[in-house]
């Protein structure tokens, strides 16, 4: 393969035109940090700005016609993009508040007293999963995992084998690696064991397929703001399968996940369905925000997009082994495309110098400690010359030891 290739692969790709949609000052940036935080649709921009000037400030609280339902619209929206039915998708709060809702309801209404997640997970939900277990005097076991192959029904078997576990939580799409776990065959395993399974999908939702209908999921959660370019810090989403919804309870009882919250009732009445875990007032501009994303993705289709994230990852790979494996790097990512999310991480002891050398050659990836460079692929707006192109330029900042300057950085607060 040569970079003509991969001109050629950008010819033929049929999701190109997507890349219009978003706002691009400079084309000159390749940008691959699309699964920390997406690219800014157009749309979003419109849309904030309309949700402002129109809905707020001529609307004023008239608005609210329109905005109360907008957490399970949007939620109904992303839906299909997870393997969801319309009822079973909010949008609300942060994806470490939604984790803790919902590994609490589960483990409430579970007569078990275990929480199970695994050591390779985003350290915020490790400690919310430690904390949900804490409050409710459970015990929080950790499966020991191989960062790299992510977890697997053979590693997690022993934590489940005592049969005391209430809940399995667990990232689909490792965040460090970028492995994907086996959704069926480990949703199986816990309904095996009587735990509820919760996935986090913060790196899967909009990246891979997710099947959580069809794989029994019970509980899933995920950030809107990665692969779904919701925009910075836009509120996550939570998903309660639907036999689940009447049986469980929110930690905490807000008017917004009350029966009739415009009665201003003494009591707490849970809502029917998904709209329970609603507590407070959603955050509106955010919402508008994050609505866009959420449609392009279901608009180019999840299978579509999958498709382009497996021929670009491999392609990344496929240079990774011409030009970086002979330069100190090793791959941090899973060589086989179906146990691969939509980023690759590449591991070397100088990763972050290269990381910031990077950087000053218009190429964005980030730099996860102690010696990971994730290149993440968002087919929405990556093309495949680009993606050649980087894997050059990584190879020369190597080869010319232009990382030199920065080995001796104060490491930047954000990496
Ligand atoms: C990005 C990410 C989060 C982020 O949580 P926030 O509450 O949105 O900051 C949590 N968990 C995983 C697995 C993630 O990848």
């Amino acid at each position: 393969m040569n970079r003509a290739d991969a001109q050629q692969l950008d010819a033929a790709d049929t999701l190109a035109p997507f890349r219009d949609e978003f706002v691009i000052p400079d084309p000159e940036v390749c940008y691959l940090d699309g699964n920390s935080l997406g690219r800014l649709p157009r749309a979003s921009q419109a849309r904030v700005e309309r949700a402002t000037q129109h809905e707020w400030a001529d609307g004023l609280v008239r608005s609210w016609h329109d905005w109360i339902d907008l957490p399970t619209t949007i939620g109904d929206a992303l839906a299909p993009i997870i393997g969801a039915q319309p009822g079973e998708v909010m949008i609300c709060d942060q994806t470490s508040v939604n984790l803790y809702k919902l590994a609490w309801a589960g483990l409430a209404a579970s007569d078990r007293k275990v929480v199970v997640g695994d050591d390779s997970n985003f350290p915020s939900d490790r400690y919310v999963l430690r904390a949900v277990a804490e409050a409710q005097g459970a015990e929080y076991r950790e499966a020991k995992i191989d960062p790299t192959e992510g977890p697997t029904v053979a590693q997690l078997e022993a934590a489940l084998a005592p049969g005391d576990v209430g809940v399995l939580a667990l990232s689909l799409v490792a965040f460090k690696s970028g492995a994907l776990a086996d959704c069926a065959a480990i949703t199986d395993l816990a309904h095996r064991h009587g735990a509820l399974m919760l996935w986090d999908l913060s790196h899967a939702a909009g990246a891979v397929p997710v099947a959580l209908e069809a794989t029994g999921s019970d509980l899933a959660i995920g950030c809107t703001y990665k692969y779904l370019n919701g925009g910075p810090g836009a509120p996550a989403f939570l998903y309660v399968r639907r036999e689940h919804q009447e049986r469980l309870q929110p930690p905490i009882p807000g008017w917004f996940g009350h029966d009739d919250m415009f009665a201003f009732e003494g009591q707490y009445r849970p809502a029917a369905g998904v709209r329970r875990f609603g507590i407070g007032t959603p955050p509106i501009l955010s919402l508008r925000g994050a609505q866009p994303g959420i449609e392009l993705t279901a608009k180019a289709g999840i299978d579509a997009l999958r498709a382009k994230s497996i021929q670009q990852t491999e392609l990344l790979i496929a240079r990774f082994d011409a030009r970086l494996a002979a330069l100190g790097f090793t791959l941090g990512s899973p060589r086989e495309a179906s146990q691969r999310g939509s980023h690759v991480s590449v591991r070397h002891a100088d990763a972050y110098a290269i990381t910031q050398a990077m950087i000053t050659r218009n190429i964005v990836p980030d730099f996860r400690a102690p010696d990971s460079i994730r290149l993440g692929i968002a087919p929405l707006y990556n093309s495949f010359v680009e993606l050649w192109d980087a894997v050059e330029a990584i190879a020369d900042i190597v080869e010319s030891d232009a990382a030199a300057p920065f080995r001796s950085d104060q490491r930047s607060k954000v990496t």
